[in-house]
This record gives structure tokens, sequence and C-alpha cells, in this order.
């Protein structure tokens, strides 16, 4: 597995991609879904926050980022026993589009189009290390 801190460093340019705010907190949050192999709940991972951090974190922010989180395909969560649980999806990937009007973020796959980017680099003798695709524009309720 790579290091927290390559992790982190690719994750915060996909972060600015999305205009999305970064912080510490965010930072914090990250790092435990990262460290911990287990799926975690918001209160557990509030609770870890604070023993490493030893600061706190709110609840609403944890779960606002990790729904984010979730939007984007970089997590995915699942019901246990009737609570929520997170975990990191860091080997499924996924390119997204993104309302203008109401800013909301749909993960999507097409086999085509990555094979069609495998294809374009091989052609150029360009060694591929990421992409992200972001397509803008407005969704089917926004259009109404
Ligand atoms: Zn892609
Ligand atoms: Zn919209």
């Amino acid at each position: 597995m790579q290091n927290f801190e390559n992790f982190y460093s690719k994750f915060s340019t996909f972060l600015k991609d999305f205009n999305y705010k970064n912080s510490s907190q965010k930072e914090g949050v990250l790092k435990i879904l990262y460290i911990n192999d287990d799926h975690l709940s918001a209160a557990e991972i509030q609770e870890r926050f604070h023993q490493e951090f030893k600061e706190n974190i709110s609840l609403t922010a944890i779960y606002q980022f990790l729904n984010f989180l979730e939007e984007i395909g970089l997590a995915i969560s699942f019901e246990e026993s009737g609570i929520k649980k997170f975990e990191l999806n860091l080997n499924s990937h996924h390119d997204h589009l993104i309302c203008t009007k109401c800013c909301k973020i749909v993960s999507f796959y097409d086999e085509t189009i990555e094979n069609r980017q495998d294809i374009i680099c091989e052609n150029k003798k360009f060694k591929i290390e990421g992409h992200t695709m972001i397509l803008y524009g407005i969704c089917k309720e926004c259009q109404k």
C-alpha cells in the first residue's frame, strides 16, 4: 500500500479540481479511514479522531466530509445493524459529472473511455500515472 503522504498529496489535487476546501480536520478524518482497514461509523471516527489528534470534531463535519467522499466515489458506505459505516474505496476508479447549478456530483465509469485513454497514451509513448475527468453541465433536475 502506498503511504498516506503520497495518497494525501494526490487527494489534495483532486479536491482542488472539485473546488472543495481542504482543512486539517478533513486530512485527519481521511487519515483515520486510511490507517484503519476496518469500516467505521461516524461516531467511531469521531472517537478515534480525538484519541489520535487530541482534538474534537463535530459529527456534522464528519458526515459532510464522508458524504462528499461517497459522492465522488472515494468512500463507500453500508449499513451494519442499522448503523451507517464507511470505508475508503481506493481501488476502484470513477470519473465525474458536476452540475454547475446545484453542484451535485455524479460518478460514472465507462470502460470505452478508460480503454481509449490507454490507447492514446500508448500511441504517444506516454506513461500514464492517473487521470481525472470531470464533465460540467446542468443535471436533469436543474433543467426543469
Ligand atoms: Zn476515468
Ligand atoms: Zn443540478
